[in-house]
């Protein structure tokens, strides 16, 4: 089920854009093309790119400014940032990296260079192994077979909702607002409204019975969060295989 990396391209020059978007989407990624700091925000708010390809000088607000800005905001502070400038000089790819880009690339540039750079920001920010097993008490997760037990019962889930649960349990302790559950769970979210989350959290608690589904908690005004320590993975495989088995 792997989705094709989603590079948002943030250039002003038609051309290069298109030649940047061509080469992505030979090489297996779906570009997104924004020509300024505005379309760019609003494909992001749309959907949360895996990388973004960011020009340095753009009408309005520069390239440095974006990076900055992305940086500092929670929803877009771990999305590796590629900076394109036409500048060579160290001064300005300082500037770059110390607004936080991931990386810099001079125009003009090969592909292949382009490419290579694009791979390795995506393999840095590679996401957690979706097969892991994760056990938090007596609530057991194996991603590999798709198996949740509680205690001795196993738990019929939708894939959405083993998918969030999933989430939940590798992060727990933490509070997730709506809006980052839609990013890490549903990805692509272009047409889901927040509250598409509270139905599926309804779901998930309603599956997992009366004291697992209490595990979820929701913190009014935030989010979700599930609560309890997890066991080693080892374990928690061993575990689910046990039960579910
Ligand atoms: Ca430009």
């Amino acid at each position: 089920m792997k989705r094709e990396p989603r590079v948002l391209v943030v250039e002003d020059e038609p051309a290069i854009a298109e030649l940047i978007a061509v080469n992505l989407r030979h090489h297996g990624m779906a570009p997104v093309l924004a020509a300024d700091g505005g379309a760019a925000q609003r494909a992001i708010d749309a959907a949360l790119p895996d990388a973004i390809l960011l020009d340095w000088m753009l009408p309005g607000q520069n390239g440095l400014a974006l990076a900055r800005r992305w940086r500092s905001e929670p929803r877009t502070k771990t999305v590796p940032i590629l900076m394109l400038t036409a500048k060579g000089d160290e001064p300005d790819k300082v500037a770059g990296l110390d607004a936080g880009a991931d990386d810099y690339i001079t125009k003009p540039f090969s592909t292949q260079e382009l490419l290579a750079r694009i791979r390795a920001v995506l393999r840095r920010r590679a996401p957690e192994r979706a097969e892991d097993a994760v056990a938090i008490g007596e609530l057991a997760l194996d991603g590999a077979t798709h198996r949740v037990s509680w205690g001795q019962r196993p738990v019929k889930l939708g894939p959405t909702e083993f998918k969030l649960l999933q989430y939940l349990m590798k992060h727990p302790e933490r509070v997730h607002s709506r809006q980052q559950l839609l990013d890490k769970v549903w990805g692509d979210h272009v047409f889901i409204e927040e509250r598409t989350v509270d139905v599926h959290v309804k779901r998930l608690r309603e599956a997992l019975g009366p004291v697992a589904g209490a595990l979820i908690e929701t913190v009014r005004g935030v989010g979700y969060r599930i609560t309890g320590q997890p066991e080693p993975a080892g374990a928690a495989k061993a575990a689910v295989r046990a039960r579910a088995g």
